[in-house]
């Protein structure tokens, strides 16, 4: 399990390694394709016949946790999806490397950091509803993928597969959030009010421009997802051995590049 991790978060770092966009549905839905038919599922098909399962293209092979159907890269995808709903869920997925803190609105903290939330690796995080309590984790995944190997029926591993390869797609969302730099440091940009939430900036501009997908404007399906150098090489291989290393210094990578002279426009602010 570790290793698939690692595989589809070492694939993502290569594939957005210096400039990455993404970040409303669709786009989170491009980047993860991009990452799993780069890992290993796809790339040795030796990994997935070890396990007792269909080759990486095999049509509806399990379910995600809505009970629709989906191939191994459909249910990575669906995963990365899943996370950003409902919308609230999202204050969760910041992480100031300056201050290790996840993002806050005058002052006041509504959630876990983007490392803590995904991974679940200081505690299990039980709050009431989908907002506040986390059920795909790192460590909840985990679970999924021994689940799907030990239990006694059929319909209940088929079950634990469709959570494992969902669960997945939903911790690469946050690398994915990671390289965002409104995600790394405290710019949240919620489509609510002021009323609703103050302290808060609206839609993000430049999520917005990534997404764009429409004649004469096809940006998303023309961004360039593969092609850059590793961020992490082989003189960094300790920070590829724990899942929340990865994830802080993905911030940090995009936390300097803001200080970089090509300055970026996010939101309401260069
Ligand atoms: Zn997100």
């Amino acid at each position: 399990m570790k290793q698939i991790l690692t595989n589809l978060l070492v694939a993502y770092t290569l594939l957005c390694a210096s400039f990455c966009l993404a970040y409303e549905e669709q786009t989170h839905r491009g980047l993860s394709q991009a990452a799993v038919e780069a890992s290993v599922l796809k790339g040795d098909p030796t990994v997935l016949d070890s396990l007792g399962l269909e080759p990486f293209d095999a049509p509806n092979q399990f379910r995600n946790y809505r009970n629709d159907p989906g191939s191994i890269r459909e249910l990575v995808q669906d995963g990365s999806a899943f996370e950003d709903e409902p919308g609230i869920r999202v204050r969760h997925h910041f992480y100031n490397p300056l201050t290790g803190r996840p993002a806050n609105s005058c002052g006041t903290e509504y959630g876990s950091t983007s490392p803590d939330w995904p991974l679940e690796d200081r505690g299990q995080i039980d709050g009431v509803g989908p907002t506040q309590h986390q059920d795909d984790s790192f460590a909840d995944t985990r679970q999924f993928f021994l689940d799907a190997l030990t239990k006694p029926t059929k319909d209940e591993r088929d079950t634990k597969w469709g959570r494992t390869f969902q669960g997945l797609g939903q911790v690469i969302h946050h690398l994915q959030d990671m390289t965002q730099p409104q995600h790394v440091r405290n710019d949240m940009h919620f489509a609510y009010s002021e009323q609703t939430l103050p302290c808060v900036g609206g839609k993000s501009l430049y999520e917005h421009y990534t997404n764009l997908d429409e004649p004469g404007d096809r940006i998303r399906t023309n961004l360039p997802y593969i092609g850059y150098d590793a961020v992490y090489g082989s003189g960094d291989p300790p920070y590829l051995q724990f899942p929340t290393q990865v994830l802080a210094h993905s911030g940090w990578a995009r936390h300097r590049r803001l200080y970089q002279p090509r300055l970026c426009f996010c939101g309401d602010q260069l």
